[in-house]
C-alpha cells in the first residue's frame, strides 16, 4: 500500500517538473487593475477594520421578508438594478451590505416546510412548534384551543414590554395575519383572527381571536406600535365599512380609550397627521385584508413599508429604555403564491428600502437590525441569458431569444409549485408578455398557491451581538441570539476572567 502512494507521488513530481520545465510561462495579466479585483479588495479592507460589538443592545428591529428566500434575493437584487439603469447582478440591496450574515433552518416541528406561523414563532420565541401555531409549544393539538394556556409562551416583544422597552408591529400583510402575529398572540390555529372565524371549542375553551388578543393584552405586555391591514377584523358586522366582528365590539374605538397619547390611522395622510412627539401608541390599519402592492392604483393613499417603519421607530424611539421592532414585507410571500414574480421581487426592493431607512434613522453602536425570512419560496432562475437579460422576462442573449429543447422561448424565473402549470408554459410568449406586471411564471407542479419551499433561508445582521448571527442554526436560535443582546441571558455571559 506504501509503495503505491510513494509511486504515485513520484510520478506527479515528475510530470509537474516536465511540464513547467518545457514550457515558458505565459505572460500574466495585471489583474490588480482589473474592478472585480479593487472591488474584491477593497471589501477586504473594510472586513479588516471591522471589530466585534459585544455590547447590550437597546433597541433590536427585525425584518422579515416573508417567503424570502436566497434565490428571491439573487432576483430581487437585479430587478432592483435594472429598474434603477444599473447592472443588476452585482447591485447590492441595502441589507446585503450588513457585516455578519448566516443561514436559518426553518422547518417546524411537525413539518419539514414550515408555515409562516411556526416560521415566526419559532424566531419570537426560540421554540419550534406545529405548522399553524403561534406563541404557543408543539404540545398543542393542532386547531384545537384545549391545552392551548398551558402551552403559552412568551414571546421576544412581550418579554421587552416587561422589562421596560417599547415594542411594535409593522406589516403590508393583514396585521392578524400569521407573522405580525408572531409578536403579540398565543393561538393554536392562525386562522382565529377575528371572532367570527373561531369555532365552538375554541369558544368553549377560552381562546381569544388575535385581533382581541392585540388590542386586549395586559398593559404589561401590550404592544405600542401596530401597522398593516385587516381593518375588518377590528369592526364590528353592522360598520358600513364591512366589519366581520359578529361581537359587534368597536375594537378600534377601544383602543383609542385605552389611554392618553393614543393615536389611529386609516390612510397615509392620517399617518402624516400623526405627530411623533405626541404620540406613544399608534394603530394604524390602511385596508381590508393584505395592503395593494405598490404596482397597483390602489396603493394611491396606503402608507409604504418604509414610511410605516419610519414612523413606528420615531415614536418607539421615545422610551430611554429602548424598543423591539418586527417589520415584516408580507407581500413577499402573497405575490410568490400567485408566481407573480413582478410583484413578489417589487416588495424584496420595498423591503430593502424599509431596512434603509431603519439604518438611517438607527445607531449601529446601540441597535440590533437582524433581516431574515420565515421559509422560502420554489422560485428558480436559471438559463445562461445575458448579464443584462430582463431578469423578469424570456431568456436572451445579446438581444435573441433563447430556446427550449421544443423550439419555444423560456423564462429566467419559474417555479417548483403554483398556478402558472396550469397552462402550455411559454408557448408563443412575447418577450413584453413576459416582462408585464400580471405575468405569472410557469411552475412545474400544478396548485392554486404555490407551496412553501425548505432550503435555509439568509439572516443579514448589524450592530450589537450581530457576529453571533453566522453559520448555519435552527431559526430559534434568532431569538436565543436577540434575546442575549437585550440582556435577558445574564447568567450566559462570558466572565471577564475566562473561567
Ligand atoms: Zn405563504
Amino acid at each position: 500500500m506504501m509503495f503505491r502512494y510513494v509511486l504515485a507521488a513520484c510520478l506527479a513530481l515528475t510530470l509537474s517538473a516536465q511540464g513547467y520545465a518545457q514550457e515558458a510561462l505565459p505572460p500574466v495579466h495585471d489583474h490588480a487593475a482589473e474592478a472585480d479585483y479593487k472591488d474584491g479588495e477593497a471589501a477586504l479592507r473594510e472586513a479588516l477594520m471591522r471589530t466585534q460589538n459585544v455590547g447590550p443592545a437597546k433597541n433590536i428591529i427585525l425584518f422579515i421578508g416573508d417567503g424570502m428566500g436566497v434565490n428571491s434575493v439573487t432576483a430581487g437584487r437585479i430587478l432592483a438594478g435594472q429598474k434603477r439603469g444599473l447592472d443588476g447582478a452585482s447591485y447590492r440591496l441595502s441589507f446585503e451590505t450588513l457585516p455578519s450574515s448566516g443561514l436559518s433552518k426553518t422547518y417546524s416541528a411537525d413539518r419539514l416546510v414550515t408555515d409562516s406561523a411556526n416560521g415566526i414563532s419559532a424566531i419570537m420565541t426560540g421554540v419550534k412548534t406545529l405548522n399553524g401555531a403561534i406563541g404557543v409549544d408543539a404540545r398543542i393539538t393542532g386547531g384545537r384551543c384545549s391545552g392551548t394556556a398551558e402551552a403559552r409562551l412568551e414571546t421576544l416583544a412581550e418579554t421587552a414590554k416587561r422589562t421596560g422597552r417599547s415594542a411594535g408591529v409593522v406589516t403590508t400583510a393583514g396585521v392578524t395575519d400569521a407573522t405580525p402575529a408572531g409578536a403579540y398572540g398565543h393561538t393554536p390555529s392562525r386562522t382565529w383572527r377575528a371572532d367570527s372565524d373561531m369555532p365552538a371549542e375554541a369558544v368553549q375553551n377560552g381562546c381569544v381571536d388575535l385581533a382581541r388578543q392585540l388590542v386586549e393584552a395586559p398593559v404589561s405586555l401590550r404592544l405600542d406600535v401596530a401597522m398593516g391591514g385587516d381593518l375588518e377584523k377590528f369592526l364590528p358586522v353592522s360598520d358600513p365599512r364591512k366589519g366581520e366582528r359578529a361581537d359587534n365590539r368597536d375594537l378600534v374605538h377601544e383602543w383609542l380609550n385605552q389611554g392618553p397619547k393614543t393615536a389611529f390611522a386609516s390612510d397615509l395622510a392620517g399617518l402624516e397627521r400623526t405627530r411623533p412627539d405626541t404620540t406613544d401608541r399608534l394603530l394604524g390599519l390602511f385596508s381590508r385584508g393584505d395592503l395593494p402592492s405598490p404596482v397597483d392604483p390602489g396603493h394611491v393613499g396606503v402608507p409604504s413599508l418604509d414610511q410605516m417603519t419610519a414612523k413606528a421607530i420615531a415614536i418607539l424611539s421615545h422610551n430611554p429604555k429602548g424598543y423591539f421592532l418586527m417589520v415584516e414585507s408580507g407581500s413577499i410571500d402573497k405575490w410568490h403564491h400567485v408566481n407573480n414574480a413582478y410583484r413578489a421581487l417589487t416588495d424584496v426592493d420595498e423591503l430593502s428600502k424599509a431596512v434603509q431607512v431603519a439604518m438611517n434613522m438607527t445607531d449601529p453602536r446601540d441597535t440590533l437590525i437582524v433581516v431574515t425570512a420565515d421559509h422560502s419560496h420554489g422560485l428558480i432562475l436559471s438559463g445562461y441569458e445575458s448579464r443584462d437579460a430582463p431578469v423578469l422576462g424570456l431568456a436572451e442573449i445579446n438581444g435573441t431569444l433563447v430556446t427550449d429543447q421544443g423550439g419555444r422561448p423560456y423564462t429566467i424565473l419559474s417555479y417548483a409549485t403554483g398556478p402558472g402549470a396550469h397552462r402550455d408554459a411559454s408557448a408563443g410568449l412575447t418577450q413584453a408578455q413576459a416582462t408585464s406586471p400580471d405575468f405569472h411564471q410557469p411552475a412545474l407542479v400544478y396548485s392554486d398557491s404555490a407551496k412553501h419551499a425548505g432550503e435555509d433561508v439568509p439572516i443579514y445582521a448589524v450592530g450589537p451581538q450581530a457576529h453571533l448571527l453566522t453559520g448555519t442554526h435552527e431559526s430559534s436560535y434568532i431569538y436565543q441570539v436577540m434575546a442575549y443582546a437585550f440582556g435577558f441571558k445574564a447568567s450566559l455571559q462570558p466572565r471577564q476572567d475566562g473561567k
